[in-house]
């Protein structure tokens, strides 16, 4: 009797389990478009990685900048000059 009662509570923590990984699983895969975006090194706002441009420092460290952001930049560059 012990032993069943003790396989139902086995039994359910297992489902349990199995329900909160699938629900981790959905959760990461109902946010596809996630990957696909990045946030601009400079006013920390997310874009599309199609609208950003990547410049890569050193071995391992990416920047994303915004079009905007670089507009600025560029604007800055050309008071300086
Ligand atoms: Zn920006």
């Amino acid at each position: 009797m012990a032993v069943t009662v003790l396989a139902i509570v086995f039994l359910g923590i297992l489902v349990t389990v199995a329900i909160a990984g699938s629900r981790f699983l959905a959760n990461r895969s109902a946010t596809p478009g996630e990957a696909n975006r990045e946030k601009c090194s400079i006013c920390r706002r997310s874009f599309e990685k199609s609208e950003l441009i990547m410049r890569e420092i050193g071995d391992y460290k990416l920047l994303y900048f915004c079009r905007e952001c670089i507009s600025k930049l560029h604007a800055d560059s050309e008071i300086r000059n």
